[in-house]
């Protein structure tokens, strides 16, 4: 997935047909509020980068949305350097790479946090709405909850993986990037 790159522009289609419902979930909620806590920038501007967008795009993307709430100055002001930060351009300059799926889970996502696995951390209700949404109905729907039942959400995802795209996905999903880039291999084969 290093070679590939996105554009901002392109997010909400990519979200649609290719982001894990993690980063499906964080999309919607950054569109709604104008705003994600920290957790939720690190988790979905790290993926992000791991998807192939460039830091002026990740600024342009994050701004936008920023700005509807806090304005553009205090966007600058605040917020810019963390996403400079993930891209390695502040600080320690180390070039951050983004969660994988055992990192997520075992987050502890507070009141008012959007990031975290929502195999773990949705309740049962939530997590039927957001699969609906997705598409996923019937008896599909009932496995990747059962997984959820007995704690095994990266199996959860890999069935809602496999129910969306159609085609079986033998090694398992175990990074959000992964996700993305499989999905990828399968849509533009
Ligand atoms: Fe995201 Fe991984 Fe959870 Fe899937 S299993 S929703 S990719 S954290």
């Amino acid at each position: 997935n290093d070679a590939t790159e996105i554009s901002s522009k392109d997010i909400d289609q990519l979200a649609r047909t290719s982001f894990p419902l993690c980063m499906r979930h964080m999309l919607e909620k950054l569109r709604e509020n104008h705003h994600l806590k920290h957790g939720g920038r690190m988790q979905f501007g790290l993926f992000l980068k791991g998807a192939g967008l460039k830091l002026e795009d990740a600024l342009t993307f994050w701004r936008s949305e920023f700005s509807q709430k806090v304005g553009s100055e205090r966007f600058d002001k605040e917020y810019a350097y963390t996403i400079r930060h993930n891209y390695g351009k502040e600080g320690k300059r180390t070039d951050y790479t983004s969660y994988s799926c055992q990192k997520i889970i075992s987050a502890t996502p507070g009141v008012g946090d959007h990031h975290g696995c929502p195999y773990r951390h949705f309740g049962e209700e939530n997590l039927r709405a957001a699969l609906n949404n997705m598409g996923v109905g019937g008896n599909a729907l009932e496995g990747i909850l059962d997984k959820v039942k007995n704690r095994h959400y990266q199996l959860a995802c890999t069935m809602t993986f496999e129910a969306t795209h159609g085609v079986s996905c033998d090694t398992g999903i175990n990074h959000p990037n992964q996700y993305f880039s499989e999905s990828q291999k399968v849509l533009q084969a």
